[in-house]
């Protein structure tokens, strides 16, 4: 997708600072950092929300949790503790149309979210 800035953080057009990356997924620090560790993690393929997902993607879905977990123990956040976060939609917050989760830690998150 030409005009998704997260198609083109992946595709190296726009600059990031990069986490993680196999064949299927692409992970760099948020620009706007809520919490000491603030990772995105994304599928490289353009899918706007979960909502979006197709059985052919499940395979994909697990990429991106597996990538999760190597990120979140590199980071030492299995240590304390962690969240992450998937918005959906208006109502949900999300900004970017390009399926992504939030890996938040580094600090004692609160319960619920705004
Ligand atoms: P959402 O609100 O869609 O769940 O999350 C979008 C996230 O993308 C926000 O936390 C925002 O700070 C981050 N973001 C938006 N544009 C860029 C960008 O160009 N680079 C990076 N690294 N993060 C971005
Ligand atoms: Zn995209």
């Amino acid at each position: 997708m030409a005009d998704c800035i997260f198609c083109q953080i992946v595709e190296g057009k726009l600059p990031s600072k990069k986490v993680y990356e196999d064949e299927y997924v692409y992970a760099f620090h948020d620009i706007s950092p809520a919490a000491p560790t603030h990772i995105l993690v994304i599928p490289k393929k353009h899918i706007p929300t979960i909502m979006d997902l197709e059985e052919e993607d499940q395979m994909l879905a697990g990429k991106v949790m597996a990538a999760i977990q190597k990120i979140a123990k590199e980071y030492h956040l299995d240590e304390k503790g962690f969240r992450i976060v998937n918005n959906v939609g208006k109502e949900g917050g999300q900004t970017v149309y390009h399926i992504h989760f939030h890996l938040l830690g580094g600090r004692t998150l609160t319960w619920p979210p705004g």
